[in-house]
């Protein structure tokens, strides 16, 4: 069923790549012409995708594949596909959502915000609101109830960017830095490196840099990004907060009032974004705890992991889901 049976679930690499513009808004303030920001990391100013919303959000995509799996006709139709009896379907012994006798308490609820947490883990079985404290999604991802909490078996770490697009007189390329490669290059100030170094000047969406040399980046830096070297260029740790923040996608919509079906008065509004094509990277940790065994078996929380990412390339992650926003292509290392 997985691809991924006996990978020994460790702190694993995490890439990410937009497909769409990703928005993930900090709810309030903005910053000069644009009503709706996104969240930026507080020191460099670089916008990311917290861990928070990666977290929340494959919660979500877990207990939603697991819910698809519960239904009949899905059932059936698997069964019949792969040629065996319903029961024979789930007797893998990596299988995620059978092995684990608490996931018949699973609901859709088990994602999101709980809204039951005062009652107590035997009562949350029979309730049809709150997580429920005993699936597979309750127990990976962390549940409190009354008496009983867990913190949960993973952390995510914020998803930064690695490779962002820019448009440039030759077409589009990806910059990074030594620091968003935790790399040290030698880089002149105010200078580019390119792989072949020899453009002598390149914009940088309107900024125009002096290209200083070639930059020594291999194929193992791309990680599994489909990038081309030629198409990479490294700046300045001093420069690339100022040139992706310039170079954001910002749109501008307009609230369609609900009842008339027509553009509000006043309400145009501007929204950035992380543009398509960014690269991210990060850090999913599973942690086992010693001694506890009514956590399941972390390889079956990473088969849950890997078998729901897939929802974050339909549906995707942030807000303005709706216009076109926020989906994502991930890819575990
Ligand atoms: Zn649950």
């Amino acid at each position: 069923m997985s691809e991924n049976q006996n990978k020994n679930p460790k702190p694993t690499e995490i890439f990410a790549i937009a497909t769409d513009p990703i928005y993930i808004g900090t709810g309030g303030y903005n910053i000069g012409r644009v009503d709706n920001t996104i969240v930026r990391d507080p020191i460099t100013n670089i916008p990311k995708i917290p861990g928070s919303s990666l977290a929340g959000t494959w919660r979500y995509y877990v207990a939603l594949e697991l819910q698809s799996h519960f239904k009949d006709d899905y059932k059936k139709d698997l069964a019949k596909r792969a040629g065996k009896k319903i029961e024979e379907l789930f007797d893998d012994p990596q299988n995620w959502m059978k092995k684990i006798d608490g996931n018949r308490f699973a609901r859709i609820k088990c994602a999101g915000q709980d809204e039951a947490s005062k009652i107590s883990l035997e009562e949350a079985q029979n309730i049809n609101t709150g997580h429920c404290g005993h699936c597979i999604v309750c127990k990976a991802f962390g549940f409190s109830k009354e008496k009983k909490a867990s913190q949960g078996m993973l952390f995510f770490s914020d998803l930064n960017i690695l490779f962002f697009p820019v448009f440039t007189r030759l077409g589009v390329r990806w910059i990074t830095s030594p620091k968003l490669l935790n790399k040290e290059i030698a880089i002149s100030e105010n200078t580019i490196l390119t792989k072949n170094g020899d453009e002598q000047y390149l914009n940088l969406g309107w900024l125009n840099l002096e290209v200083s040399g070639c930059h020594i980046l291999e194929e193992r830096d791309l990680g599994n990004s489909d990038l081309n070297l030629n198409d990479v260029v490294v700046v300045p740790d001093s420069l690339i907060s100022q040139i992706i923040n310039s170079n954001l996608e910002v749109r501008t919509s307009v609230s369609i009032d609900p009842i008339t079906g027509a553009a509000k008065e006043k309400a145009l509004f501007t929204s950035e974004a992380i543009p398509r094509g960014t690269i991210f990277c990060g850090e999913i940790r599973g942690f086992q705890r010693e001694g506890d065994d009514s956590l399941p078996d972390l390889d079956l929380v990473w088969n849950a992991l890997e078998d729901s990412k897939k929802y974050f390339k339909s549906l995707g992650i942030g807000g303005m889901t709706t216009r076109g926003f926020g989906r994502l292509k991930i890819m575990l290392i």
